[in-house]
């Protein structure tokens, strides 16, 4: 049994100190990951610090037309709250394809952002996993890889980012506000997570004792033009083999901005600017997507199990950017 001390915090302040001086401390929120993660021995924190009774439970206006989401807020409120409903359906939606209602209902913001990778390896402790205990190896390399990254891998880890609210995090340019030791800092969704590189362990870019406290999402939302497309084994309760969160602005009917972030190929949330941009000044057509779409898995590598997410990639950005720009049908 692994043995661990609790700690209950009032104050981010609190919270932050928790964990200082504990490497292995973790926060509990929800507790929708990281207690599996404890029942199976993956994770094993010397000290939980439980930050549920934190004043981070509150989605409010910004001082530049966005809105900031408490770290605690749960999955269910920010995907049925009207402001966020009305200005950033894109989020809503992502979030509604994740997940079941009871976990929607206990997961966090800010766990959402911090969830782990859903590689049957990283769960198993009986295997090699270079993320679970670097330096041994990986899995599923020369394993069982249908569920894995054909974007941004290395030869140390080809898991990838299980979340949905995420992508449409990505899309939408949101912000993580954190807190630590070393003061506040507001970090770019697209610097929160990280590609696995030699170090898979290592999820995001939250230094040692961080706390993330909210998630700030910019004024423009692309309500008029958006679609989050989830494509999985089954229809319900399931992870991504790939999605895409597309969100357009049409501006004398052409396209004035495009946002294109996938899900379920890669180590974190994946967005390729040149794709994007390639649509700028464009008129929304089949042509025009399947050329974002080919760019966008130029790099892409299969293993033996999912070569077929490469095409599944490219199908999934164009139905998406189609139904985005209402020429095509919705799912
Ligand atoms: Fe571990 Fe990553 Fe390999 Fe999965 S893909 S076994 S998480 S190192």
């Amino acid at each position: 049994m692994n043995q661990f001390s609790y700690l209950r915090v009032r104050s981010v302040e609190d919270a932050v100190r928790g964990v200082h001086g504990h490497p292995s401390a973790a926060f509990i929120a929800g507790g929708t990951n990281l207690v599996d993660l404890m029942k199976e021995h993956v994770a094993r924190p010397s000290q939980l610090v439980d930050i549920t009774r934190l004043a981070l439970r509150e989605i409010e206006p910004t001082d530049s037309g966005g809105l900031r989401i408490g770290a605690l807020v749960s999955n269910s409120q920010v995907a049925y709250d009207s402001m966020i409903e009305q200005r950033y359906p894109l989020l809503s939606r992502a979030i509604l394809a994740g997940a079941s209602a009871q976990l929607r209902n206990m997961a966090t913001t800010g766990g959402n952002l911090l969830q782990r990778t859903r590689c049957y390896y990283f769960y198993d402790v009986g295997t090699p996993c270079n993320k679970r205990e670097p330096g041994s190896g990986c899995s599923a390399i020369h394993g069982q890889n249908r569920i894995h990254a054909i974007l941004g891998a290395s030869e140390h880890c080809i898991a990838t980012h299980p979340s949905d609210m995420c992508v449409a995090l990505a899309a939408l340019e949101a912000t993580v506000l954190v807190t630590g030791p070393a003061g506040d800092r507001a970090i770019p969704l697209a610097d929160f997570h990280r590609l696995p590189g030699s170090e898979p362990e290592r999820d995001s870019n939250l230094q040692p004792g961080e706390l993330v406290t909210a998630v700030e999402l910019p004024a423009t939302g692309f309500a008029q033009h958006y679609t989050y497309l989830k494509l999985r084994d089954r229809a319900s309760y399931a992870f991504a083999l790939v999605s895409v969160a597309a969100a357009l602005a049409l501006e004398d009917g052409k396209v004035r901005t495009a946002r294109i972030a996938l899900g379920g190929v890669a180590h974190k949330p994946w967005r390729d600017l040149e794709a994007e941009q390639l649509l700028i000044g464009q008129e929304p057509s089949r042509q025009a997507f399947q050329r974002s779409a080919e760019l966008i898995v130029r790099d892409a590598r299969g293993h033996a199990h999912n070569r077929f997410k490469i095409e599944l990639a490219r199908r999934a950005v164009v139905r998406a950017l189609e139904q985005a720009s209402a020429i095509g049908q919705p799912s």
